[in-house]
């Protein structure tokens, strides 16, 4: 991918974290987001933050999106977002923080196949009287 087609497709998904976070909190996607243009192996998409606040990034890679396709990696945007969002409002927002599963649940983002994330959220879908 040449180096201004890597950044029109940064620009779109920048753009699409908006739409998304205006859609389901009502604000404006005050991070940023760093588009790779390497394949990534064992994750789909990161959240990444610094203490002092001033990095606030959803990381993705172009390849991995481009294998994934636009749903999935829509929603793995999406699932990002709900770390960020949760983040800004000092809430727990781990994989498997109870918070965060039922925001994603919530706003119909793909949880984490870490198998810790998945026990919590089926030890979550048992309190909650679900499953
Ligand atoms: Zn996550």
């Amino acid at each position: 991918m040449k180096k201004s087609e890597l950044e029109t497709e940064r620009l779109r998904l920048l753009s699409l974290a908006n739409d998304l976070a205006r859609e389901h909190w009502d604000v404006d996607y005050t991070g940023t987001l760093v588009l790779r243009d390497y394949e990534w192996r064992h994750q789909w998409a990161a959240f990444a933050w610094s203490n002092d606040g001033i990095k606030v990034e959803i990381r993705m890679s172009a390849p991995t999106n481009v294998k994934l396709g636009p749903e999935l990696t829509r929603g793995n945007l999406l699932h990002e977002l709900v770390h960020w969002r949760l983040w800004s409002q000092g809430v727990p927002c781990d994989d498997r923080d109870e918070t965060f599963i039922a925001e994603c649940l919530r706003v119909g983002a793909p949880l984490s196949h870490d198998r810790y994330a998945q026990k919590a959220y089926e030890e979550y879908m048992r309190k909650v009287g679900a499953a």
